[in-house]
Parts: C-alpha cells; structure tokens; sequence
C-alpha cells in the first residue's frame, strides 16, 4: 500500500511542485500519473521511492513513513521497488545481460540464480535472443525494454515509470504498456507517469491527475 497524506513539496528556490495530494493505491494496483509538463508528476514518483522528501505531509509504503526513514534505512527501502526513469541509465560498455545483471550483483546474487532471472527478465521484454548485444545496437523500443527488464529483475513488489513510452512510436508504446499490465497481473503494484493519456485508456487502472501540483482523482 502506497499513501500519500496531505503531501507538499517545494524545491529550493522554486514554487510548490506539489500541494497538498493525498492517495491510496493498494497493494497489486495499477496507476497512471498524469499531467502536464512540469505538472509534479516526476516529483510524485520521486517522493514515493523516497529519492526526494515531501516538504510536509506523510509519504506511506507498506507501514513505513517514508519522511522518517534513517538515510542509512533507504537502500533497504528502495529493494522494493523497481524503477525506469526517463534517461533509463543503460551502461553502454556493457551488454544487455550485464546490464540486467546490476542490480543483481549490488544485491549479493550472483552465478547461475543470477543467470537464470536475468534470462528470465528478458525474455519477459522479448529480449532473450539480445543477450550478447550491446545497448547501443538497439532500438529506443528495445532499450526500454532492456531498462525495464533491469527493473524487475529484482523482482521488486513495486515498479515505478516515469514516462517509460515518452518518444517511442505507437507500436513500442503499446507492447509497453502491455508489459506493464501483466506485471500487475502477477501482484507487481504499477505506477506510470505520461503526460499523453493516449494509449492508456485500454488499459484499467487509478487515474491521479496532476494540474500545477494539485491532484484531482478519478
Ligand atoms: P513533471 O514530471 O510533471 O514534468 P516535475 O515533477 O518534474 O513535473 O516538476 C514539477 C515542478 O517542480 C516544475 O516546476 C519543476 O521545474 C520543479 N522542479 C522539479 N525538480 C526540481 C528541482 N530538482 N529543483 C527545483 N525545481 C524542480
């Protein structure tokens, strides 16, 4: 369970990003953030990974207030998640399996269990047969999904995605967003950001819709 009490947030030397936007999203559930450019919907999925603090308000995941967290706490925290940021942060020096790897590794698993989820996480974004390729040999589609699956490789019970069909044509967005319903499908609690509501609508979920940091629910 994510929810978000009362939550405001101001950067430094800036106006209020978010006011006052307070949700639930249980458990298992699919939502999409919507918004316009610079309408708090980054800053949103940032408070909930706990990447940046809510200026006032509670942020809740699971039972664990977010705001209160011991910065020693928060790597712990975050192994619940998986997230895909808009410049995915592929390592272009490395191939797609290393890739995936990462997270893996950072977490202690390594040989043949690490080998056997990465081919896994591939084959979930339909890249198992890439596994030699290098990023920068793929399509922008392909390297989504390669940043995808380095997000879930891990297994995370929440995946967080800012924007994961932002320059991709119809056909990428759509396999996308299938990928994401069928994380759900399998308990996987989903939050996507898009400032295009084209291409969701087929798609059920939680609509949190953002204008200027304020939140109307649907
Ligand atoms: P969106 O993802 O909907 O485009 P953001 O959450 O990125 O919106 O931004 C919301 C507002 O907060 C914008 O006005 C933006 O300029 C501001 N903002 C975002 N990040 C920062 C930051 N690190 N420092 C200062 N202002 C920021």
């Amino acid at each position: 369970m994510i929810r978000f009490d009362q939550v405001s947030k101001r950067y430094p030397g800036s106006d209020e990003a978010l006011r006052g936007v307070s949700f639930e999203i249980a458990q298992g559930e699919l939502a999409f953030v919507t918004g316009h450019s610079g309408a708090g919907k980054s800053t949103l999925l940032k408070l909930m990974a706990a990447i940046e603090r809510p200026s006032s308000g509670t942020v809740l995941i699971g039972n664990q207030n977010v705001s209160k967290l011991r910065p020693r706490i928060v790597p712990y925290m975050r192994r619940k998640f998986g997230l895909v940021f808009q410049d995915h942060k592929l390592l272009y020096d490395r191939n797609c399996f290393e890739n995936v790897a990462l997270p893996l590794y950072i977490n202690g698993v390594t040989g043949q269990e690490a080998a056997k989820r990465i081919r896994a996480a591939l084959d979930k974004v339909g890249l198992l047969g890439k596994e030699k390729a290098m990023p920068i040999t793929l399509s922008g589609g392909e390297q989504q999904r390669l940043a995808i699956a380095r997000a879930v490789v891990s297994r995370p019970s929440i995946l967080i995605a800012d924007e994961p069909t932002g320059n991709l044509d119809e056909t990428y967005a759509a396999d996308i967003m299938a990928l994401f319903h069928a994380f759900r499908q399998v308990g996987v609690t989903v939050i996507i950001a898009t400032h295009d509501a084209h291409g969701i609508n087929s798609i059920p979920g939680k609509m949190l819709h953002l204008d200027h940091g304020k939140l109307t629910v649907s």
